[in-house]
């Protein structure tokens, strides 16, 4: 099997840490776009580009549903700017980055939808795990960041 990683495009990195920051009790939704690239490391996604969604959950410190829209959404950014969806990124404000039940059932979910997709989650110390969801699998795959700190454990 191929080996997958990622990259941040210029800025981008550091746009989603001080999102994260400025948002210390609220959980963040950010939609990824970009392109996936042969590399060394093998297939990359490089994320060029990210939309963030507002959360309207009770509890901001979690999300709820996901609106159904969103992915359409995804799509005419896609269109518009000539990008491939590549994922989601989330934060988990008051927790570790590791995903939940409700985040594994929604990536492969997604995944089962839009083809192999990334899930990252970054902690409350800035530590970051991005997954790489498949249709029935998903597994922590390394990238090149600068800010964050990378986990390459559940
Ligand atoms: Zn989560």
């Amino acid at each position: 099997m191929a080996n997958y990683c990622f990259a941040f495009n210029k800025g981008i990195e550091a746009m989603l840490k001080n999102y994260v920051v400025k948002n210390p009790k609220k959980e963040v939704f950010v939609a990824m776009f970009g392109i996936v690239h042969g590399k060394k490391c093998g297939i990359e996604f490089r994320i060029d580009r990210v939309v963030a969604f507002p959360n309207t959950a009770d509890d901001p410190a979690n999300f709820g549903e996901i609106p159904a829209n969103w992915m359409d959404v995804c799509g005419e950014v896609c269109k518009l700017e000539q990008m491939r969806f590549l994922g989601f990124f989330h934060s988990h404000p008051t927790s570790k980055g590791i995903r939940s039940s409700q985040d594994t059932k929604f990536a492969l979910e997604t995944a089962e939808k839009e083809g192999n997709i990334l899930m990252g989650i970054v902690s409350n110390r800035s530590v970051l795990r991005m997954y790489f969801v498949e249709e029935n699998r998903i597994k922590i795959i390394p990238g090149t960041v600068n800010l964050f700190k990378i986990a390459m454990k559940d």
